[in-house]
């Protein structure tokens, strides 16, 4: 039996740049990872092509499809859903591949419910590390702005919390190498390999 592959999880709070981040990932050409496509029922953007970017589906469809347990998440974000179809996660790890999911907060959590063995990485805004500086030179912003972007970054930094990483979006380029470098050191995990090992013992 093959091993099976990993599922990576991205996710982080919005408008974070999860979607410019997976872009990337993908468009280099050495990815070794497999895009799960998502359901979703908003409209397609402009160059957004069925079957690729999303499988662009009514309320009514995606709905039977939740009836019918065909999403391994979803969730309503802005007024659409948006799902995980867990069919093609399930045929691709059984095939050896790493599954790559960029979703929003709540479908990850119901992730790692589902699957607590894969790799979760919270994509964080570098406004977080920029927060003490900010606050630093508190003369240049009001104590009310100052307020809320401390509450939304106590409320990011507690998500965090349901994650095995971090890898801050302070330069695109910077956050696909962090990321790239968590796979390759997750398949290395002790207790990842040592499964592998044990079954190559017992098949002897
Ligand atoms: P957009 O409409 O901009 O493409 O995506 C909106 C949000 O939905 C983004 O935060 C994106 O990560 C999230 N998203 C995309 N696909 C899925 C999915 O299958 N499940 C969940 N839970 N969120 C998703």
């Amino acid at each position: 039996m093959k091993e099976r592959g990993l599922l990576i999880v991205l996710s982080g709070p919005s408008g974070v740049g999860k979607g410019t981040v997976r872009k990337e990932i993908f468009s280099q050409n050495n990815t070794k990872f497999e895009y799960s496509i998502s359901v979703t029922t908003r409209k397609p953007r402009e160059g957004e092509v069925d079957g690729m970017d999303y499988f662009f589906r009514s309320r009514e469809e995606f709905e039977e499809m939740i009836k019918n347990s065909r999403l391994l998440e979803w969730a309503e974000y802005v007024g659409n859903y948006y799902g995980t179809p867990i069919d093609y996660v399930e045929k691709t790890l059984s095939e050896g591949k790493d599954v790559f999911l960029e979703i929003e907060v709540q479908g990850a959590f119901q992730v790692r419910n589902a699957f607590p063995e894969g790799l979760f990485i919270f994509l964080a805004p570098p406004s977080l590390s920029e927060l003490k500086n900010r606050i630093v030179t508190r003369g240049t912003e009001s104590v009310e702005l100052i307020e809320n972007r401390m509450k939304v970054a106590k409320e990011e930094i507690e998500l965090m919390d349901a994650y095995d990483y971090v890898v801050e979006n302070d330069h695109v380029e910077k956050a696909c190498e962090r990321i790239n470098a968590i796979v390759v050191a997750e398949h290395c995990r002790r207790d990842r390999v040592a499964v592998r090992y044990k079954k190559m013992l017992e098949a002897e």
